[in-house]
């Protein structure tokens, strides 16, 4: 089933979409999915990001070819840090260049969103506190990262966090093929099995740590091939069965 956020009527709303139909949801997605007998046209909506996290929790190196590229030893276990919820971005938003940066990174990403409240969840329940699966982008003002040491700067900009464009609820997270697209050319092309911690993994080793909330939002890494994006780019993660997150790249737009 694909889970699709949305505005219609100036309204947000949630439905379940099916070939460019969305039936409309009554109630809280994060509960028991009930449709409704109404219906709209994916044209006719603005699609939202398909969660409202509290934080999005992002694992650092995950992909074997990736490890293999950077010429970097697996690690033990998984590197974790945060992106504020005021990163998040919705599909067809801009991406915003960061005045103060000068090398700006696309990162495709798995993205697990959750359903219900985690905590100590060990790996054999995880999948119970999954709610779907989507595409990400782990967008990465990479000199301020390198600079810092601390990766906070470099990851939390405004933007910085686009997730969707839906999700996809009945997946085997670990079959996908991922790839990245800048303006129609692949720059990143691999599959979710050669993710090295796994998704009931990633779940358990992110709640020892802290609480998810329903809509919380994990990143599960990135594969090889990132690299820079430039004012007017047009970015483009696929996942095989999910489906295609487009943004475009604007320069800052300051004095908000
Ligand atoms: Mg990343």
């Amino acid at each position: 089933m694909k889970l699709v956020r949305f505005i219609y009527a100036k309204q947000e709303k949630w439905g379940v979409l099916s070939g460019n139909n969305i039936n409309i949801i009554d109630g809280n997605v994060y509960n028991n999915v009930e449709v409704s007998d109404k219906s709209v046209s994916v044209d006719e909506v603005k699609l939202l990001a398909p969660c409202s996290p509290s934080k999005g929790v992002c694992i650092g190196l995950n992909y074997y070819d990736h490890a293999r590229e950077m010429n970097l030893k697996l690690p033990d276990e998984p590197l974790i840090f945060l992106k504020p919820s005021s990163s998040l971005a919705h599909p067809g938003d801009s991406i915003e260049y960061p005045a103060i940066s000068q090398n700006l990174h696309f990162e495709a990403e798995l993205a697990i969103v959750i359903k219900k409240q985690a905590k100590n969840i060990s790996a054999h329940q995880a999948y119970d506190y999954i709610l779907g699966y989507t595409c990400a982008n782990d967008v990465t003002a990479r000199d301020l990262q390198m600079k810092d040491g601390q990766w906070t700067r470099g990851k939390s900009f405004d933007t910085f966090m686009p997730v969707g464009p839906w999700l996809e609820t009945d997946i085997d997270p670990h079959k996908l093929n991922i790839k990245l697209y800048l303006n129609n050319t692949v720059l990143q092309s691999s599959n979710t099995s050669n993710l090295i911690f796994k998704v009931p993994e990633l779940v358990e080793f992110v709640t020892q740590v802290m609480t998810l909330y329903p809509g919380d939002v994990i990143l599960t890494g990135t594969p090889a091939g990132v690299g820079p994006m430039m004012v007017g780019d047009k970015v483009v993660v696929e996942l095989e069965g999910i489906g295609r997150l487009e943004n475009t790249i604007v320069n800052e737009k300051l004095g908000r």
